[in-house]
């Protein structure tokens, strides 16, 4: 299958875990895939370029250049985040404000710099990566808080872009076993074992499970599918 030939893809947070997975499906089904990523993380990736999506002068320029040097972004894939899993009292003003703003300010960013090329082509894809934490509690609040915005935020630009050909759905994933998780597992290592006896289905995700959902949110297989929050959760949200 080649369902992203000629097709320009952006993924945020593409230097590691879920990004990166998606960024090797989207490249095998032929996309150009920039990864827009912290410095570190995209070292590695031949279409990486070090962008901060909190940063809205980094953003702007790094979506200008693509679309001068490709022509046009046909799909935003808002991944980045960060989580500090830190007890509600001991959370400082700092760690709340990064947490929500590399998910949130991030993706409100990257999706007004790309949205005016997708509304003049009258065709576009935005997919956000939010979380199980973002309608049920699960902890984690300034991360948790951030995701539910974040489908708020989905459910908007679906509506509001709808008519002007752009599509914008969320994906709220379960656990995955991707480098978020190794501070908590310094700390408990057996804390994903314990964890995938929540899922119905027995285990914790892997980053393809994602990524595999992703393709299919952004590629025209879902082309009349646009505001949904689909869970990749091992069926957690069903129920345990
Ligand atoms: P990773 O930490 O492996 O990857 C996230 C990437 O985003 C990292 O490369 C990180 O860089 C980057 N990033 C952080 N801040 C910024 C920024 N300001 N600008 C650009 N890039 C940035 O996370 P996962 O792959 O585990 O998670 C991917 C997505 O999936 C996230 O949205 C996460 O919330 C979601 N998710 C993950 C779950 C899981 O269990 N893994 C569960 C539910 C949802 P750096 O390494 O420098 O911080």
């Amino acid at each position: 299958m080649a369902r992203f030939q000629n097709r320009v893809v952006i993924i945020t947070g593409g230097g590691s875990g879920i990004g990166a997975t998606m960024a090797e499906l989207f490249a095998a089904e032929g996309a150009s895939v920039i990864i827009f990523d912290r410095e570190a993380a995209v070292a590695d990736h031949p279409g990486g370029r070090v962008v901060d999506v909190t940063d809205r002068a980094a953003v702007r320029e790094a979506v200008a250049e693509i679309e001068a040097d490709l022509g046009r972004v046909d799909v935003l894939i808002n991944n980045a985040a960060i989580a500090a899993d830190t007890p509600f009292l001991e959370v400082t003003e700092e760690q709340w404000d990064a947490e929500v703003a590399v998910t949130l300010k991030g993706s409100f960013l990257c999706s007004q710099a790309v949205l005016p090329g997708m509304i003049a082509r009258r065709s576009g894809s935005i997919v956000n990566i939010g979380s199980v934490n973002g309608v049920q509690y699960l902890g984690n609040e300034a991360y948790s808080a951030a995701k539910s915005g974040l489908l708020s935020l989905t459910r908007s630009l679906a509506v509001r872009y709808g008519p002007d050909g752009v599509r914008c759905n969320a994906i709220l994933p379960g656990t995955i076993r991707t480098p978020i998780w190794d501070q908590r597992l310094a700390a408990e290592p057996d804390r994903l074992e314990k964890v995938a006896r929540w899922y119905p289905l027995g285990r914790v995700g892997a980053p393809e499970d994602v990524a595999r959902a992703a393709l299919f949110l952004a590629s025209d297989d879902a082309a009349w599918i646009t505001g949904v929050a689909l869970p990749v959760d091992g069926g957690l949200l069903a129920g345990n």
